[in-house]
């Protein structure tokens, strides 16, 4: 058993380091994958991060000049009758919408662009909440009573001349300029009250057109206030032309009064499609400008300076997380310094804002250019500037979660850019990581563990066929052993069987021809005892003979039509000596008619029931009587029998004996305390014979109740 322990073991840890070198060929897979990723990945997943600014900066542009402006305003109509621009407009939504599965035309889209000035304001957006201006503060004290006796009647409502030579006073004090055109936009205001609604409409907007810059002394740009008082005017004439002008540049660069000038202004429509359009254009417009301003708060609040920097971060603003990607950008315009042209150059910084989603979308579709599938045992997990990101499948098998697993191999990347709305090249150069991770281990297992299993299986199976085969081997060693010790018994008892009947037919026989028994019948006495002897002892070598036929395979059986109750009476009355001289009657009982044929070996037969009554005479006590019969069972069924049996009431035989006994060699009781004579063999040759004619021996039997073996011989086997 010893070497079969040790193969089996040695196969269980073959298989257990099978699991190694799946391990390795994961490692080697993940080096495959990431050796397809080329050297400018960085570029491809950055191309694919801007692909969309063009296509989101062409419907602004398509919003702010083909859609909100006044319905015949040229601009708008040529760019409506543009079939080419409509054809990238129709394209450029197309793939907004493919990026944003989420997002509703009527909303601002998601992605967001714009100008941090050097004061850390965002360009073109005034939606800070008002300060009291600067001029309130510069003005001298006569000044000042000035303007507030101006505000005073115009607060009053006073009428329009009384307002006009007020206002003219205050110019005349020299105050600063913004103050000035404040002034000058009380009395605007107070005139215009007189006018008929439409030129009123067209000065005020005039007006907010021409001082997009100047704060009222209440911190609110005068453009909006006039702007505000020409929305007023609007419900008396509906909507013109020129207000809608001012509405427009009001958008253009909104500030915090936006939102409710832009709900004045739909309730002047009525049923005016290019109106309303024009209204929900510019509602998308303002939305952009308010994430911008959310955007540019989140971006001062990560602490970078505004001003001269190049760098990125990510930020929360609007419930997601925002790439932004900052980059300054030098602004110079002409102005006059003391009637002087001179150039300013301010330095802004340009903030780029992709929210996470789109960022993930980026990496995904930049993997999809490689054209390499992953297994579905791994996933690819990005991290960009410190963010780990999310992707889509088929590159995370981890559904909406971060990829959990052993990162197997891994490569840095940069992104870079020169092209599209990044001229210098992407400027800060985002620092971005791709790796492998092994993220269902028990799929790559898998199929090693099915081969484990059946070959674990095998193993086991074989250990277990060697240990029962062993076992087997044992046990037959043993049943050889057993067998061998009877086999000596049988010799011995065969020779003592034969010793002592020709022993005592030797004596009688020297008697006889000594002469030392004259008397005659004593004569007969003796050779009657000498021709039993020599029956008994034929009978006991017919028996060895057959036996030692039987166990060659050379016993033949002669069958013919033989009449049993015949052979059975036959029998009984052969034996009937012998059972006298044991002490014991024999009596043959018969249910059955005188003849019973059937087609058998008679001598055979007879040697089985033979050796049946030479039992039952043998065990029984002397004056007991033993019963030999014929039967016939259910005659008429094909299962019927003809059944001869032999009783006797001697000790009996105990029930767990029963199979045993008809065994080659096997005696009942220990060799040495045996009282009954016999070698063994007796009953195995009554089974072989019944058998051979296709019956079957029983025997019915306890201790202390006598024994009764049935031949049963089938009865239709004529
Ligand atoms: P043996 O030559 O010992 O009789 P057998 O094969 O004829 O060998 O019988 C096997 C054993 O069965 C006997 O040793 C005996 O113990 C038991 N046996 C057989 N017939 C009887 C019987 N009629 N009554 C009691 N025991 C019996």
């Amino acid at each position: 058993m010893l070497p079969v322990a040790l193969m089996a073991s040695f196969g269980f840890w073959a298989i257990l380091r099978q699991r190694n070198a799946v391990q390795m060929d994961a490692q080697q897979r993940a080096g495959e994958i990431v050796q397809t990723w080329p050297i400018d990945f960085g570029r491809t997943a950055a191309m694919q991060l801007v692909a969309l600014d063009g296509s989101k900066q062409g419907w602004l542009n398509y919003l702010r000049w083909g859609v909100s402006p006044w319905p015949n305003d040229s601009q708008r109509q040529q760019r409506l009758a543009d079939g080419y621009q409509m054809t990238t407009i129709t394209n450029d939504l197309a793939d907004l919408k493919a990026a944003f599965p989420d997002w509703k035309q009527g909303e601002a889209l998601p992605m967001v662009n714009f100008v941090l000035q050097t004061n850390g304001d965002v360009y073109d957006a005034r939606l800070m909440p008002p300060n009291p201006p600067s001029w309130l503060s510069t003005m001298s004290t006569p000044q000042y009573e000035a303007w507030a006796a101006l505000e005073a009647a115009d607060f009053a409502n006073r009428p329009a001349p009384e307002i006009g030579k007020l206002a003219g006073v205050f110019e005349q004090m020299e105050p600063p300029r913004d103050a000035r055109v404040d002034a000058e936009f009380i009395s605007l205001r107070a005139d215009s009250r007189t006018d008929p609604a439409t030129n009123a409409i067209i000065e005020l907007s005039g007006f907010a057109g021409r001082h997009l810059t100047v704060l009222s002394d209440s911190g609110l740009p005068v453009s909006t206030l006039a702007l505000a008082e020409a929305l007023k005017r609007s419900h008396e004439c509906g909507p013109t032309r020129a207000l809608w002008m001012a509405l427009n540049s009001e958008i253009n660069a909104p500030d915090i009064l936006a939102p409710a000038l832009l709900d004045e202004a739909a309730e002047l429509i009525t049923n005016n499609i290019p109106l309303s359009q024009s209204v929900d254009a510019m509602k998308i417009l303002l939305a952009d400008k308010e994430m911008q301003n959310e955007l540019s708060e989140a971006v001062r609040a990560s602490g970078i300076p505004n001003g001269v920097i190049t760098t990125n971060l990510w930020v929360g603003a609007m419930g997601q997380r925002w790439f932004c990607i900052l980059q300054p950008v030098d602004v110079s315009f002409q102005t006059r310094v003391s009637n002087y042209p001179i150039t300013i150059t301010d330095v802004y910084t340009r903030v780029r804002c992709y929210p996470e989603s789109l960022v993930t979308r980026a990496f995904a579709q930049a993997l999809g250019t490689t054209r390499v599938t992953i297994p579905d045992y791994f996933s690819i997990g990005a991290d960009l500037e410190g963010m780990p990101l999310v992707l889509p499948p088929p590159w995370n098998h981890c559904g909406t979660n971060l990829p959990v697993g052993n990162r197997l191999m891994w490569r840095n990347f940069q992104m870079t850019f020169t092209a599209g709305t990044f001229p210098e090249d992407m400027p800060s150069h985002p620092q971005f990581t791709l790796q492998v991770q092994l993220t269902n281990p028990g799929m790559l297992y898998a199929r090693q563990r099915q081969i484990q299993l059946v070959f674990g299986l095998l193993i086991a199976f074989s250990a277990l066929s060697a240990l029962i085969g062993f076992i087997a081997a044992l046990r037959s060693f043993r049943r050889q052993q057993a067998l061998s010790e009877m086999k000596s018994n049988f010799v011995s008892s065969v020779s003592h069987e034969l010793r002592a009947p020709i022993a005592s037919v030797r004596l009688m026989a020297e008697n006889l021809e000594r002469g030392k028994v004259p008397d005659a019948s004593r004569q007969g006495e003796y050779f009657g005892f000498i021709v039993q002897e020599c029956r008994r002892l034929s009978s006991l070598i017919e028996n060895v003979l057959d036996f030692s036929r039987i166990e060659q395979g050379r016993k033949q059986y002669e069958l013919e039509p033989t009449d049993v109750a015949a052979l059975a009476r036959g029998t009984v009355k052969l034996m009937e000596p012998y059972a006298a001289e044991k002490g014991v009657r024999l009596e043959f009982n018969s249910s059955q008619p005188a003849t019973c044929e059937l087609n058998l070996d008679g001598r055979a037969i007879q040697q089985a029931l033979v050796n049946l009554i030479d039992n039952a005479v043998k065990h029984s006590p002397k004056g007991e009587t033993v019963t030999v019969g014929l039967e016939a069972v259910s005659l008429n069924s094909p299962l019927s029998t003809i059944n001869l049996f032999v009783a006797d009431h001697g000790p009996g035989i105990p029930p767990e004996e029963h199979g045993k006994i008809f065994e080659r060699f096997y005696r009942l009781g220990s060799e040495l305390r045996r009282e009954t004579q016999g070698v063994g063999i007796g009953l195995s040759i009554v089974k072989h014979i019944i058998e051979a004619h296709g019956g079957h021996v029983r025997v019915q039997s306890s201790p202390g109740q006598g024994s009764r073996f049935t031949i049963e011989l089938p009865a239709n086997q004529k």
